[in-house]
């Protein structure tokens, strides 16, 4: 947010975090998105993060050990993170971390944590947005769970928006785009935080290299998960 976009907030009407509607101070979302979240309902797949009884995973082949998230990415949770890329919105970034704690109680409870990291951005896509969304909730969600935050990882050049991939292209788009740079990683138990995962391929990628340096365990929390057949 620039000093500009500070000081209109302070004048500026409470807003949905999912759909951006006017809504009353003392809300987080309007009523409408309040009816239409997709919430992932335990008990929940460790390897695919949807519902166990929907996902029918048999093992897991990605590098994180576990994923969780609160939501489903679809409907009002959609517009929600979607309008987290455009917008730096507190309120949001508090209300989204405040769900992921309570999904890292509910599943991380026995995991001895070290501290937090995220999916870094290219100096230049942090340049053209000016803040990196998974950073502010691995901050917020830090400071929730009273651990450290820790930039470990840096992105080295950009990719083309996973989106517009297939699957199969997505795992190669992200391929040896991370370094390490933190090298006290070793023996760690670190959570690695997105806002979304889709296929896996960029946080997969991410605990790849964090395990390479000798990260111990690496549990990835999102805001939301794709919900999908493995
Ligand atoms: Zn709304
Ligand atoms: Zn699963």
């Amino acid at each position: 947010m620039t000093v500009r976009e500070r000081l209109l907030a302070v004048f500026l009407p409470k807003r949905c975090v999912f759909c951006d509607t006017v809504i009353a101070p003392v809300r987080v979302c309007c009523q409408a998105c309040e009816a239409h979240l997709s919430v992932v309902a335990p008990p929940v797949c460790m390897y695919c993060g949807q519902a166990k009884r929907q996902c029918g995973c048999a093992k897991h082949r990605l590098a994180f050990d576990k994923i969780a998230a609160p939501f489903y990415y679809e409907a009002a949770v959609r517009d929600g993170i979607l309008r987290l890329k455009r917008r730096d919105d507190p309120d949001a970034i508090r209300y989204f971390a405040e769900r992921m704690r309570e999904v890292v109680r509910r599943e991380y409870g026995d995991e001895p944590i070290d501290g937090l990291t995220y999916v870094p951005m290219t100096a230049r896509a942090l340049r053209e947005r000016e803040y990196n969304q998974g950073k502010l909730l691995a901050e917020a969600l830090g400071t929730q769970l009273m651990l450290p935050v820790y930039a470990t990882l840096k992105k080295i050049y950009e990719t083309p928006p996973q989106k517009e991939l297939d699957l199969h292209a997505r795992s190669g788009n992200v391929l040896g785009v991370f370094e390490v740079t933190d090298r006290t990683v070793r023996g760690k138990t670190l959570l690695l935080v997105d806002d979304v995962i889709t296929t896996g391929a960029t946080l997969h990628e991410c605990a790849k290299m964090l395990k390479i340096y000798g990260a111990g365990r690496v549990l990835a929390v999102t805001v939301a998960v794709r919900r999908h057949k493995s």
